[in-house]
């Protein structure tokens, strides 16, 4: 008898991939192998049991084994854990975040752009690109099984058929995926792996030993697992509910003979696809000379569909709500996955005015493209700093080539991710000396490490937290181990003299973490006789935006995170499968903040920019501009669309727009209220 005790230290827990290594590495030994957590003790070996215990990111569970190689399994286990369960390239990287959502909707028609005809519906963008023609509904069919029983060896030689096929057509699925969407193309390993899941067989064979046919058998088992996962505490495991009635129903067609999963009879030209829901598989095998898009009355930006339909570069819209469902199969329809608007029945007018918009968008792109190295200065003559956000060094090369006038934010916690120990100093300063060379003298905001929360290190252990976006994460888990900062610290410092660099700070809510933190920049400053820099904060606590005017008299300039900072200020998870559509940083709540921000460091002659997804929103840009910013710092590709679009502003008018904006009393009256 063995035990071992991990914490899980996966980002988004024992979910699908890392559950499925635990369990495949569990399935290769003959020991019993339980896994427990809280009062839940399960058979290891079967994925949808340890998925059913619902293990979140540092969440501790225990494994006791019993066999004769429990040596071998406990070592084969530890070892798999520590190497990240499969995730040593993703899990601990930050999951990535939702495309900015410019429209919150469900069902209704909402202020957007385009202007919405009077048959238009709103839903959320998951996909960019437009989509024109006629739509063709995919109905879930319902499949007639029979009550006929074959007797237990025949049905259960039926089940084994229909498995073995069933398991065939994911891996040929996920094969084809590999190409377009390596990470997505995991969901399809973990399906298959579903097909072996020795409880789940059991319990289908016990069913058929009660005279139920393979089809009755599978039916009631699949709904009795999904139900038990839906009904977990945790959004993102309760997804795993459609993966198992997604893989249920592929076997179940095969049982009722319907032979081949996709049985359905598509007309003989493209199509603008709309559906209840579209499951994991039924997206992957949409044929893009078929389909032009599509549109699901349910789902959020960040599920697996949505994630496959980017990958292919099918434009589609989640979460339209039930009327999507009324409009008839063939009715001319105009889809905006950017928007999130279905145009429906335009007129011939309406259709070519959107097929012109389409192509001009593609041309202005291009002269976009072309002007990236120009400065981004309005009609009326006022320049805007605009600058890119970076994760490491070979970013830089690609920044400076974009027509970036600076680094407003290098992520470094990418330096740290991907590995078992931290980087050393001489590894630190390496990278930020190479920063610093590719952007040639111009100004590189280093930020310190900003960690936990939805970005752990597996050799920084945090225990378990309740809300880990509200624990130790930023500039505090750095304080709680001064030695991670120091040498970061060291490694800026001596880098320093091969650029223009500066330090800023991560999730700082209080004077006292600016102060502890400053207290140390110049300690290592004056041990290293290293060249003065200007040291800044991040602002995406709103305690620190409200107290924006204190923070200025002390420090050198602000960037303001509004990814945290709307989050924090609408109390909705950046990441959250549901809520994440909805969390706007143009909501007013968000733009006041950013007001008294500006204007605190204004008084104090102190600048502030934008590091955050909203800065690249083409809607804020006015907004942004019109309450002060002096820097947007963006992504790579959105350089030259920012600069772009700056050139078409005057900063008067501009102005007078946030005024209106911070008068607002919602995000779609922000929206409405720019327009395009
Ligand atoms: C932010 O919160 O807006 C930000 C830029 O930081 P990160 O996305 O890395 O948390
Ligand atoms: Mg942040």
């Amino acid at each position: 008898m063995k035990q071992l005790n991990f914490v899980i230290e996966n980002a988004t827990g024992l979910h699908a991939r890392p559950a499925k290594v635990f369990v495949k590495t569990a399935k290769q030994f003959k020991a019993d192998i339980r896994i427990s957590h809280g009062s839940k003790k399960v058979n290891a070996k079967s994925l949808i049991a340890v998925l059913g215990l619902g293990v979140k990111h540092g969440g501790a569970v225990q494994v006791d084994l019993d066999g004769e190689d429990e040596e071998l399994a406990a070592e084969a286990l530890q070892t798999a854990v520590s190497a990240g369960l499969g995730e040593d390239d993703a899990a601990h990287k930050p999951v990535q975040k939702p495309a900015p959502q410019p429209i919150v909707a469900n069902g209704k028609v909402k202020t957007a752009v385009p202007k919405l005809p009077k048959d238009g519906l709103a839903g959320i963008g998951a996909a960019p690109g437009v989509a024109i023609g006629p739509v063709f509904q995919l109905r879930q069919t319902a499949l007639k099984l029979t009550n006929e029983f074959a007797g237990v060896d025949a049905e259960q030689a039926k089940l084994d058929e229909a498995l073995a096929a069933g398991k065939a057509a994911l891996h040929a699925l996920q094969q084809q995926m590999q190409a377009h969407a390596p990470d997505e193309a995991a969901i399809f390993e973990v399906h298959q792996e579903l097909l072996t899941d020795d409880d789940l067989l059991e319990a289908v064979q016990q069913k058929i030993q009660t005279r139920q046919n393979a089809g009755q058998a599978w039916r009631a088992t699949i709904e009795e697992r999904a139900a038990i996962m839906a009904a977990l505490d945790d959004p993102l495991l309760a997804a795993r509910a459609a993966d198992i009635r997604d893989v249920g129903n592929r076997i179940l067609k095969l049982l009722a003979g319907d032979g081949a999963a996709n049985d359905v009879a598509w007309p003989d030209h493209p199509v603008v696809v709309i559906a209840h829901d579209l499951t994991p598989s039924d997206t992957a095998t949409l044929d893009p000379k078929r389909v032009l898009g599509f549109a699901t009355a349910v789902g959020g930006p960040t599920a697996h569909s949505a994630i496959i339909a980017r990958a292919l570069s099918l434009p589609a819209v989640v979460s339209v709500g039930d009327g999507l469902l009324k409009i008839g199969d063939g009715t001319a329809v105009i889809l905006n996955g950017s928007s999130g608007i279905i145009q429906v029945n335009p007129d011939a007018a309406a259709q070519e005015k959107a097929k012109n918009e389409l192509a001009a968008a593609k041309k202005q792109q291009q002269a976009a493209r072309e002007q990236a190295n120009e400065p981004a200065i309005t009609l009326d003559n006022h320049r805007m700093e605009i600058a890119a956000n970076i994760g490491g060094a070979a970013d830089a090369v690609k920044a400076n080539a974009s027509g970036a006038e600076g680094v407003g934010l290098l992520r470094t916690e990418f330096l740290f991710l991907d590995r078992a120990t931290p980087p050393t100093e001489d590894e630190q300063f390496e990278v930020y000396r190479q920063i610093a060379e590719a952007m040639e003298g111009k100004p590189v905001i280093i930020r310190t490490l900003d960690i936990g929360g939805d970005k752990p290190l597996p050799y920084v252990q945090v225990p378990p937290e309740e809300n880990p976006f509200l624990g130790e994460r930023g500039i505090r888990l750095c304080l709680n181990r001064p030695e991670l900062l120091r040498e970061q610290l060291r490694a800026i410092l001596r880098a320093a003299s091969y650029g223009s660099l500066r330090i800023m700070f991560p999730m700082v809510a209080d004077m006292s973490e600016w102060r502890a933190a400053k207290a140390m920049v110049d300690e290592i400053r004056a041990e290293l006789n290293a060249p003065e820099l200007p040291v800044g904060i991040m602002i995406e606590i709103p305690a620190a935006a409200v107290m924006a005017d204190v923070f200025a008299k002390e420090v050198d300039f602000f960037s303001i995170g509004t990814n945290d900072l709307t989050q924090y200020t609408l109390a909705m998870d950046r990441m959250h499968p549901t809520l994440a559509g909805k969390s706007d940083g143009l909501h007013p709540s968000v733009l006041r903040l950013i007001d008294a921000t500006v204007k605190g460091a204004h008084a104090a002659g102190k600048w502030v920019g934008i590091c955050g997804e909203l800065g690249a929103d083409p809607q804020a840009t006015p907004i942004l501009l019109g309450l002060g910013v002096d820097e947007l710092s963006v992504s790579v590709p959105s350089i030259a669309t920012v600069k772009a679009k700056i050139r078409t502003l005057t900063r008067t008018e501009a102005q007078k727009l946030a005024a209106q904006a911070l008068a607002c009393a919602t995000a779609q009256e922000v929206r409405k209220l720019v327009g395009s």
